[in-house]
């Protein structure tokens, strides 16, 4: 049997993880970086392509290892470039992602958990609950999956994916070990090599697991603040009774002294009609950024079934981006992308859950005109 669960996944192993798996069969460590170039820049999915290597240890590696992707459910490609996945893991559960094309970036928003625990009040996957983290080859197999959408690797061709964001479903920071396990992967030269710039962990504000990054990694870093008052972040990001904006910050300003270069936090600003997307609070918000190298985005609220939340009026977010461009706070708005492939990350699960559960592989490619300029673009 090819997927016998003891098998290891080796999509899944950092290069140290599988330095280390390669020393335990007894065999040499170059083996490793051998390995990992055929799996991350070829795409191999088998032993038997890995012709700089042994017949007998190639024998050897199948009896013991695997490299086993998750499965596309459904994929929808967009006129704007804009693409979509819903993929199943190990165990049936689905998750999404998005590949978003702006000019010669092509930015994949990944996820890194099923569900989430923490329940930010907006936010369609804290209403479905924490089901489970994924593993590390779940999460670079979403980055596999996008690249081979452009036909077979090509490690000498154009790179397919420029960035990768974990803005998907879940906390990346509660699946911590997985998540820098993976943004090893995509970081490493003899990987998916993308810099570190073009990685970026995504996070509500997990402080100590902040802190521990810090310790283990340079990726780049997003906090989803939300709102500029306690008060107020406390109603929408929940963690924040246990992390305020203050300690937060203090948390961000740590990971940017660690870095040994000049990189700035990406602050997330989600705009929600009538909740915090009043002038006034944008200058609240002022006053919190003037703590911390940052830039804001600002995302206008993807609405989703019974959210009791809107978002606001293109005036409204023309409005709240120019006090902060006033105040000198670098700001862009997310472009709404792809909406001819329905709603954003975090929406796609609930609309073929019931598909899927009806038919065992469902996928759909979707070419139609997409909707032009609902919201400004930067
Ligand atoms: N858990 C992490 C990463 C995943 S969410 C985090 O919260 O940062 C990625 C981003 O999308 C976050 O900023 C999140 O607040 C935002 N988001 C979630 N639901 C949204 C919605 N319905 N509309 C707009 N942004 C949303
Ligand atoms: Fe989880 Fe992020 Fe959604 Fe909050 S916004 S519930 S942290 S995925």
């Amino acid at each position: 049997m090819t997927d016998a669960p003891s098998k290891v996944n080796l999509l899944g192993l950092s290069p140290s993880q599988l330095e280390a798996f390669f020393e335990q069969m007894g065999e040499k460590r170059f083996r490793a970086t051998q390995v990992l170039k055929w799996i991350h820049q070829f795409g191999a999915s088998s032993f038997e392509e890995m012709t700089n290597i042994s017949k007998a240890l190639r024998a050897k590696l199948s009896e013991v290892a695997e490299i086993r992707e998750p499965e596309i459910v459904m994929e929808k490609f967009s006129k704007d470039g804009t693409r979509k996945w819903v993929i199943r893991m190990d165990g049936g559960s689905a998750i999404e992602m998005v590949l978003i094309p702006d000019g010669d970036r092509k930015t994949l928003c990944v996820s890194s958990q099923v569900g989430c625990s923490l329940d930010c009040s907006f936010c369609s996957t804290g209403k479905q609950g924490f089901n489970r983290d994924l593993s590390t080859a779940e999460i670079i197999g979403q980055l596999r999956v996008a690249i081979r959408s452009f036909g077979p690797f090509d490690p000498s061709g154009e790179r397919r994916v420029t960035n990768v964001v974990f803005m998907g479903m879940g906390e990346p920071l509660l699946n911590f070990d997985n998540v820098v396990a993976a943004t090893e992967l995509m970081m490493d030269d003899n990987c998916y090599g993308l810099s570190k710039r073009r990685v970026t962990v995504s996070t509500s504000g997990v402080v100590p697991a902040l802190d521990r990054l810090r310790e283990v990694s340079d990726v780049s870093l997003a906090v989803s603040l939300h709102a500029p008052t306690d008060e107020l972040r406390n109603q929408l990001v929940p963690i924040n009774r246990r992390y305020p904006i203050d300690v937060l910050i203090a948390a961000c300003n740590r990971y940017l002294q660690g870095l040994n270069d000049k990189r700035v936090v990406t602050v997330e600003y989600t705009l929600i009609a009538g909740v915090n997307d009043q002038p006034e609070q944008a200058r609240q918000l002022v006053k919190v950024l003037r703590k911390l190298p940052c830039k804001l985005n600002l995302i206008p609220f993807n609405p989703f079934p019974n959210s009791g939340y809107e978002r606001p009026s293109d005036e409204a977010i023309a409005a709240f981006k120019q006090i902060m461009l006033n105040s000198n706070v670098l700001t862009t708005v997310r472009r709404t992308r792809g909406d001819d492939v329905d709603a954003a990350c975090g929406q796609l699960v609930g609309q073929v859950a019931d598909r899927t559960r009806r038919s065992q592989k469902y996928i759909a490619v979707v070419q139609e005109e997409p909707v032009q300029g609902k919201s400004q673009a930067l």
